[in-house]
């Protein structure tokens, strides 16, 4: 597997990066055992670089790993944290759960804009201060937004950018493929770190994964993909098509269905927290009240399941 110096701030990184959104409880909600041996699996295949979150609730899985095979990995992670206080508390309880002393990166959870950017403000200045305490190596931010993309470098205090990116541009706000691409370029020539995701656009664009991971294999301005995984097969067949040695056999050992969200109405609560969760603007409210999905923006994230109370979605 290659290994990538992450632009500025020259941490080693594996081209794959091990997505944890998917095998956790939002998704296939793998044993604490199983996630925790797919992920030494996947150390073991070359992978160094693992991506989580606070919202995922996949820190389980990585604190029964040994404290050597901690030490091989570099984790990132994100909070929605806007104050001070909660981004220190962000930080110091994810260090905890996953039982090490340092996160390699840690992120602003899915900006928007600049404005959302400035609303966590005394966040990023928790951030820099855990920098300094040596409790995080890299500051970041995770975007869907080609606006944002665009607009962060005039924030050189993020070095490691996160961007949603797919062949087909599935997902993306406020603006087109062509802008994405051109704002990743431009973040990538001024060294900031760029790791893409959602190169599958969340299972939507499974049907043409081998076209739409080799696309992203030789995309030349990022320095590793996450490809969100849940079992030893898929991770295989990633290896596979990232060390470019995939061979049409290998398909086989792919469950390929699409996935998709699902809506129990009969649980719903009409509480709308999942509009306002979705930042891809998938869900709205009719005028009668009830909940209007529109498919096609959706990047299957699962934000929404996170986000409901009453358990009325489900990811299938
Ligand atoms: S509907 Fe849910 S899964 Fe789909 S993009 Fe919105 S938050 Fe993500
Ligand atoms: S968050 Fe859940 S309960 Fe609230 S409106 Fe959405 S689906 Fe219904």
């Amino acid at each position: 597997m290659r290994v990538n110096l992450l632009g500025c701030t020259g941490i080693p990184v594996s081209e794959l990066c091990f997505g944890t959104l998917v095998m956790g409880p939002l998704q296939a909600n793998l044993s604490i055992q199983d996630g925790s041996e797919l992920l030494a699996y996947s150390l073991d295949l070359g992978i160094n670089f693992f991506d989580t979150a606070e919202l995922y609730l996949t820190y389980p899985y990585f604190k029964p790993l040994t404290p050597s095979q901690k030490q091989r990995m570099v984790i990132n992670s994100k909070s929605y944290a806007y104050t001070y206080q909660d981004m220190m508390e962000s930080i110091e309880n994810g260090l905890k759960a996953i039982d090490r002393d340092y996160f390699d990166i840690f992120m602003l959870h899915e900006q928007e804009s600049l404005l959302t950017l400035k609303g966590h403000q005394e966040a990023v200045r928790a951030m820099v201060k855990a920098k300094e305490q040596g409790k995080i190596r890299a500051i970041g931010v995770s975007t869907h937004s080609v606006q944002l993309t665009n607009d962060l470098l005039l924030h050189p205090e993020f070095e490691v950018v996160f961007p949603l990116f797919n062949r087909v541009g599935q997902g993306l706000l406020h603006g087109t493929f062509e802008e994405m691409n051109q704002a990743i370029q431009n973040l990538y020539l001024h060294h900031f770190g760029i790791f893409t995701m959602k190169p599958l656009a969340g299972g939507r664009l499974y049907r043409s994964f081998l076209e739409e991971l080799t696309y992203m294999r030789d995309y030349p301005y990022k320095h590793a993909i996450a490809i969100g995984t849940k079992n030893k097969n898929e991770i295989l067949v990633d290896v596979a098509i990232i060390e470019n040695r995939y061979e049409e056999s290998m398909k086989g050992l792919l469950q390929l269905t699409e996935k998709k969200i699902f809506y129990r109405s009969e649980l719903c609560a009409f509480c709308y927290t999942c509009i306002t969760t979705c930042s891809s603007k998938v869900i709205s409210r009719t005028e009668d009240g009830k909940l209007a999905f529109d498919w096609d923006k959706c990047c299957c994230c699962g934000y929404c399941i996170a986000s409901c109370p009453q358990f009325a979605l489900r990811v299938l």
